[in-house]
């Protein structure tokens, strides 16, 4: 069994057809699936289909996207959001300064509140990090030194050398659908290295098709063409990957019961 630990089932693409799109995945062995939440308006459409579906899990958390629509969000307001039963984990939240669709400051401020209700529930952070190498490890450090929180890098395409700085903190890390990439050859270097115990694997659907599908849709059965590559990449048998990437996600997200 495997588990696609990031997908937007909520996004066009999936929503319109989700029946359907969690049967591919069920045909593909794919038997669980967190589903992400990017704003506080989306929270009860990710938890509701957290809420009717025992397989599929719900996080509650604000992109760094979208920092700027947010304001007004307390802490308070996250921290209940957190209490549901389906709500296993916080995110996604962290820096984006490649795009910069939010103001650095407002990301920073709401990134720190994710790590504040992280430490305080005890459940783990979903980290988006792109072209904020710096500053992430700058705050993910100064954050550690005042209390311990369990967190995992989403859709990892940055350094090794911050690959390595975050696994030093204890974080885990899971690939998506680009390190099957041809030009990602660099990502696909670091990937041989991770150790068994921090790799989860996602596929962050509808974004990010894997090899063979580029250009299509992406859909959570998807999962399973990048775990294949992965296997084959560490030279692995594809069941010890499913095996042990999938005991990572439960370890890690510990409050979502194994089927
Ligand atoms: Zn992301
Ligand atoms: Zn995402």
């Amino acid at each position: 069994m495997l588990v696609d630990s990031h997908c937007h089932l909520e996004y066009e693409g999936l929503v319109e057809s989700q029946d359907d799109v969690l049967d591919r995945a069920r045909a593909r062995g794919v038997g669980a699936f967190l589903n992400i939440s990017t704003k506080q308006s989306e929270w009860a459409q990710v938890v509701g289909t957290a809420n009717r579906r025992d397989t599929v899990w719900a996080s509650v958390g604000i992109h760094p996207h979208n920092a700027d629509d947010h304001p007004e969000l307390t802490r308070a307001e996250l921290l209940e959001a957190t209490r549901n039963a389906r709500v296993i984990g916080i995110g996604e939240t962290g820096l984006d300064y490649y795009y910069d669709h939010s103001d650095r400051e407002a990301q920073k401020r709401l990134f720190r509140m994710h790590i504040s209700v992280s430490r305080e529930t005890g459940l783990p952070l979903i980290i988006h990090t792109r072209d904020a190498e710096e500053d992430t490890l700058a705050i993910l450090r100064e954050e550690m030194g005042q209390g311990t929180f369990a967190a995992l890098i989403h859709c990892f395409t940055a350094s090794a050398e911050f690959g390595e700085h975050v696994l030093e903190l204890g974080l885990s890390i899971s690939l998506s659908g680009i390190v099957t990439f041809k030009n990602a050859k660099d990502l696909q270097a670091f990937a041989k290295t991770l150790p068994q115990d921090r790799l989860l694997v996602e596929t962050d659907s509808p974004f990010l098709a894997p090899v063979p599908h580029r250009g299509k849709t992406c859909e959570p059965a998807f999962v399973g063409d990048t775990a294949a590559f992965l296997a084959e990449l560490r030279n692995e048998e594809p069941d010890d990957l499913a095996r042990y990437t999938t005991d990572n996600f439960y370890r890690l997200f510990s409050k979502a019961q194994r089927p």
